[in-house]
């Protein structure tokens, strides 16, 4: 890398012309004059130029991205690597690249629309049913704490076969997420192995 130009100033740098690659609109090349080879272009202005800046997390794996989320009118317009960011300082792999396709995408008419997939309610399908039903979260969080005790009600183990006090539950295991911070993971360490004896815990990030 050119000497005076740090790593967190290239992805600076690069970050600005990457955004005015993909956001000049209208891009209009005009005939080269006789004169010059050189093409001229009338790029309008950056879609980012109006929208509001928020500092957020890459949501995939473990590593701990730090991304930029430009929004405007609480829609998300474009996502990027924060170069601030000392664990990706402005970079993203191609999976955090296409972050904010979670949120929208672009349909057959080129247009972006809000990602049809996105789920936006509880949906629950019954033991046997091949059909989801809507629910609120009042009735899912209390169906979830009543299986969750009964389960652990009645698997409980105090000892094991060698009569060792384990105090478990071996039905029941916990999956972590790459956007639980250390104190949540404390609190859920917590709560599944000091409160219900769960020791199968595990995370999306094991890197
Ligand atoms: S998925 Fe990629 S961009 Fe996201 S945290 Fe992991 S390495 Fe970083």
């Amino acid at each position: 890398m050119k000497k005076g130009i740090s790593r967190r100033d290239f992805f600076k740098y690069l970050g600005i012309g990457a955004a005015g690659t993909v956001f000049f609109e209208g891009i209009s090349a005009k005939p080269a004059a006789a004169s010059d080879n050189l093409p001229s272009f009338d790029m309008g202005p950056l879609k980012i130029t109006k929208t509001k800046e928020t500092s957020s997390g890459c949501s995939y794996c473990g590593c701990g991205c730090t991304t930029i989320v430009y929004s405007e009118n609480d829609k998300v317009v474009y996502i990027e690597g924060d170069p601030d960011s000392p664990v990706n300082e402005g970079a993203l792999c191609p999976k955090g690249t296409a972050l904010s396709d979670v949120y929208t995408i672009v349909d057959k008419n080129r247009q972006r629309v809000l990602n049809p997939g996105r789920l936006t309610e509880v949906l629950y399908r019954a033991p046997g049913s091949d059909k989801w039903e809507v629910k609120d979260w009042d009735w899912a969080l209390s169906e979830i704490a009543q299986r969750v005790k009964k389960t652990r009600d009645e698997t409980f183990e105090e000892k094991d076969e060698n009569g060792v006090t384990v105090n478990r539950t071996m039905a029941i295991c916990q999956m972590g997420s790459a956007n639980v911070n250390n104190e949540e993971d404390y609190i859920i360490n917590k709560l599944m192995r000091g409160g219900l004896g769960v020791v199968d815990l595990d995370h999306c990030a094991r890197l």
